[in-house]
């Protein structure tokens, strides 16, 4: 689906909408409605279920989403955390260096500083995309971070949290003690992350507030035992910095072995392997719409020992957009918080071994993977648009309908109350043609509507009565009872889980 057409759909659906709408709109500030907030939930719990399911030492925390500024001047944020921004000095607009520069540069202008970007201003025909002046500024290094006065008394400075990632860094040493002593140990927080974009765009994709869900894996960098015979044979669709040297763009499928033949760490190719499972398996992208990008020296951030972006390909957004990614960062989070905070965060291991965990991070971006969901799943199925959701992400499960409003109304209310007494998420629609309000819920993706009729009143005791069940789609129909229908909702509630690295036998 176009973009505009996607936009549309969602605004309309209450799926999504722009926040402050009534005002003209905040630029990279977005709502979801009851619709989007149910589907997000549930992708943020199977996100939960997906990663933190996989050991009892990984742990879900749910910090303050403000940071002292000697926080963010520890982690590198204060300085660094900037994206170089370019003005107009005929109209006033601020753009992104790489907004201006894209047409020439299609590689981005990642690793450059202001000076390389200021010398590609005057080697290429750069206008103001807004007014088309050729009078723009030389670049400048803007912090994309919030930051504000902290307290009455004045002169405190704090940073509403451009990543995560910060928190589980300075939860360590607290849940070190919290937790058993060992390592690897997980922290994953699923939150709000602020950062102030210099020009918001593509709806979810560049946003001012969003949603990330992160594990921070803090490992011993000598010993980190994980079943990789198990992952070992799975095929990766891997885009390698090599590969991209030559000119290539689509990715090669490799499996997890011979990426660790050729250099990559064990404990770094399983988790490339969980993530891409979660995509294929949990959120079921189509695998030959992922690819595996590898980041080269001067693109990833300083820190980044390694990183691999999962690319998803969206029609809406004419291409491969990042959705995740994994990222080994060293000791550097540490040893930076360990200096910054006067606190040793090294870690007595049983022996007595002292050790600074080293951490991979494996990032998630909800908001885009909410748009990706429906760039991928919303289709054209005749004349009928259907949104194929996984039926545990869908944002209500059932559609309960009375055939003839006065007739049927009572029994499909007893019904309702029923599925919601059983926790499954139904609503009820007795407005309009059923044909109408099956098309509701396909482009809500809602997985199964449920129909009462006159058949569904012929039974004498309220046991034996039977509805029609219709598949979202396959489009069948079924009678059922209303015991059938519970088994059966809740069995399409339950998403893929991987098998615990604590697992026995
Ligand atoms: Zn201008």
């Amino acid at each position: 689906m176009k973009y505009d057409e996607l936009f549309a759909l969602l605004r309309r659906r209450g799926v999504l909408w722009p926040s402050a709408e009534i005002y003209g709109g905040a630029q990279g500030l977005y709502d979801y409605g009851p619709a989007g907030a149910r589907l997000k939930r549930r992708v943020e719990e199977a996100w939960a279920a997906w990663f933190v399911g996989l050991s009892d030492d990984f742990y879900r925390i749910d910090p303050a989403e403000i940071l002292p500024e000697a926080v963010v001047r520890a982690s590198g944020h204060l300085e660094n955390f900037t994206d170089p921004e370019i003005s107009c000095a005929k109209c006033g607009a601020h753009f992104r260096a790489e907004t201006i520069l894209e047409k020439f540069r299609p590689e981005g202008v990642d690793g450059l500083t202001p000076t390389q970007i200021g010398a590609l201003l005057k080697e290429f025909p750069v206008r103001c995309p807004n007014c088309g002046s050729t009078e723009l500024s030389v670049p400048r290094p803007f912090n994309l971070m919030f930051g504000f006065d902290f307290g009455a008394a004045g002169g405190e400075r704090a940073y509403l949290r451009p990543e995560t990632a910060q928190n589980s860094y300075l939860a360590f040493s607290r849940m070190w003690d919290v937790g058993r002593h060992a390592l690897p140990l997980g922290i994953a927080v699923i939150g709000k992350a602020y950062r102030n974009e210099i020009a918001p765009r593509q709806v979810l994709f560049r946003m001012r507030a969003f949603t990330q869900a992160e594990l921070q894996i803090f490992f011993n960098p000598s010993s980190f035992p994980l079943p990789f015979s198990s992952v070992s044979n799975e095929g990766l669709p891997v885009l390698r910095v090599a590969q991209r040297a030559a000119g290539q763009e689509a990715p090669e499928l490799r499996s997890a072995r011979s990426l660790v033949d050729e250099g990559l760490p064990e404990f770094y190719v399983f988790f490339l392997v969980h993530l891409y499972r979660f995509f294929r398996d949990v959120l079921r992208y189509p695998s030959e719409a992922i690819r595996l990008f590898e980041k080269s020296d001067t693109e990833r951030a300083f820190y980044n020992r390694i990183q691999f972006d999962f690319e998803v390909k969206l029609e809406s957004l004419g291409g491969y957009k990042e959705l995740g990614a994994v990222h080994y960062r060293g000791d550097y989070d540490l040893s930076r918080h360990s200096a910054g905070s006067g606190k040793d965060l090294s870690v007595a291991l049983l022996g007595g071994e002292r050790v600074l965990p080293h951490v991979l991070e494996v990032t998630f971006g909800v908001d885009r993977n909410v748009w990706a969901l429906a760039d991928l799943g919303l289709v054209a199925d005749g004349d009928r648009t259907v949104w194929k959701l996984p039926p545990y992400l869908a944002p209500s499960t059932a559609g309960v309908f009375p055939l003839i409003k006065k007739d049927h109304a009572v029994e499909a209310r007893r019904w309702l109350d029923q599925l919601q007494k059983a926790g499954i998420d139904a609503e009820f629609d007795e407005s309009g043609s059923i044909g109408r309000r099956y098309a509701r819920m396909d482009e809500l993706g809602v997985p199964y509507c449920v129909t009462l009729d006159h058949e569904s009143l012929a039974a004498p005791s309220p046991d034996a009565r039977t509805a029609t069940l219709r598949d979202r789609d396959s489009k069948t129909q079924e009678r059922v009872t209303l015991d059938t229908l519970i088994a059966r909702l809740h069995a399409s509630r339950v998403a893929p889980r991987p098998r615990p690295l604590n697992a026995v036998g």
